[in-house]
């Protein structure tokens, strides 16, 4: 165990389930996030509230709380980016159209992808990734995991890398909801949102500064500053931007799988429940 391990974690707003890509079912990823310590978690999965009434049942005897969540697939400009929904009222009838969308526009890209991919000589991979998504909201991960069970790759890393990632053939356009759309869903379901892992669309800061000024303005209230992978200073350069447009600061581990060794559920740099913090306007902490 390593020392970043030891030290226990308190809270995590970013993660995935089997409802989407992720690869523990709701109650393994409650039963993981109390065996680390984690008192307060949102589960974020992509496009889906489909893991968070079997997440609820499963915490009613642990001492964590639950904060709905979800990660919105949206665009910004031309650029796709990922808003986070925390705290809203699951059952509200805001989220049901808005959701059905995102279904039909994840199936109907799943059969794109899929002949793309027949297109490159593979085979069809669609009845694959489907039987892998379980149910869950498909996407390029459980293609990657098709490419892997047919022989072609052999990690996601290299799925992505060759065929799912960015200009790759499976990287079709979607005309996913503008940002907007998503961040007034959440408003009206009563959530909070907060645009995830800013550094990871390939922006420059320039172009992160100006994301940050629309989605102010747009309404939207946070911005996701620390997460695996980002570096000491953006994440200080995140919060002046934060700081200067009045948005509040989130962190979370974007936990998928224990596949990986640096990836953990309530791992990511420490980033402390100060002023400012989502978790307090959140309501759940006091
Ligand atoms: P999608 O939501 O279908 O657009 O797929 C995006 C998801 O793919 C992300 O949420 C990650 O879970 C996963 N992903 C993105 N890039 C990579 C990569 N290079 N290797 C493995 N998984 C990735
Ligand atoms: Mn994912
Ligand atoms: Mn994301
Ligand atoms: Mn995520």
């Amino acid at each position: 165990m390593g020392i970043s391990e030891i030290k226990q974690p308190v809270y995590d707003l970013h993660c995935h389930s089997t409802a989407s890509d992720g690869l523990l079912s709701p109650f393994e990823l409650i039963d993981e996030a109390d065996a680390r310590g984690v008192l307060y978690l949102a589960l974020t999965d992509h496009d889906t509230l489909g893991g968070l009434e079997a997440a609820r049942a499963a915490v009613s005897d642990k001492a964590l709380s639950l904060i709905n969540g979800v990660e919105l697939t949206c665009t910004w400009q031309r650029h796709c980016i990922h808003v986070l929904g925390l705290g809203f009222d699951a059952d509200s009838s805001c989220f049901k159209p808005y959701l059905a969308r995102l279904d039909a526009l994840r199936l109907e890209r799943a059969e794109r992808i899929a002949r793309k991919l027949e297109q490159k000589r593979l085979p069809n991979l669609l009845q694959e990734a489907l039987a892998i998504a379980a149910g869950g909201q498909i996407g390029r991960p459980h293609f990657a995991a098709a490419l892997i069970n047919a022989g072609i790759v052999e990690t996601a890393q290299e799925a992505f890398e060759r065929f799912l990632g960015r200009n790759k053939a499976g990287d079709v356009k979607v005309d996913w909801p503008n940002i907007e759309e998503a961040v007034s869903v959440v408003k009206a379901a009563g959530g909070l949102s907060a645009i995830a892992h800013p550094t990871k669309y390939n922006l420059t800061f320039t172009k992160i500064r100006q994301l940050c000024d629309d989605f102010k303005s747009m309404g939207g209230d946070g911005l996701e500053i620390s997460y695996p992978g980002v570096i000491p200073d953006h994440t200080r350069e995140l919060q002046r931007i934060a700081s200067q447009r009045g948005l509040l600061v989130s962190g979370g581990s974007d936990f998928h799988s224990n596949n990986n060794r640096w990836s953990a559920l309530g791992r990511f740099p420490p980033l402390p429940i100060g002023e400012g913090h989502l978790l307090h306007a959140l309501n759940v902490i006091l």
